[in-house]
């Protein structure tokens, strides 16, 4: 990944976030660090609607994903 590819990441997240502020650990709801890297996996449901379920660490999306 390049410095560039970064930058828009880290600026995605702050979309992603912005409607509910601090995002917590869908698994163990612990509020997310949001300066650092954290796993997000998208959702859609039966309504077509995107659901986005954030993570403080790959252990807790793993969890999540066997629950
Ligand atoms: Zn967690």
């Amino acid at each position: 990944m390049s410095d560039d590819a970064e930058d828009r990441k880290v600026a995605h997240q702050s979309d992603v976030v912005s409607p509910m502020g601090t995002p917590v650990c869908s698994h163990c709801g612990t509020p997310i660090e949001t300066t650092e890297w954290f796993p997000i996996i998208t959702e859609t449901t039966e309504s077509e609607s995107v659901v986005l379920h954030s993570f403080c660490d790959e252990t807790c999306q793993d969890e999540w994903n066997q629950s």
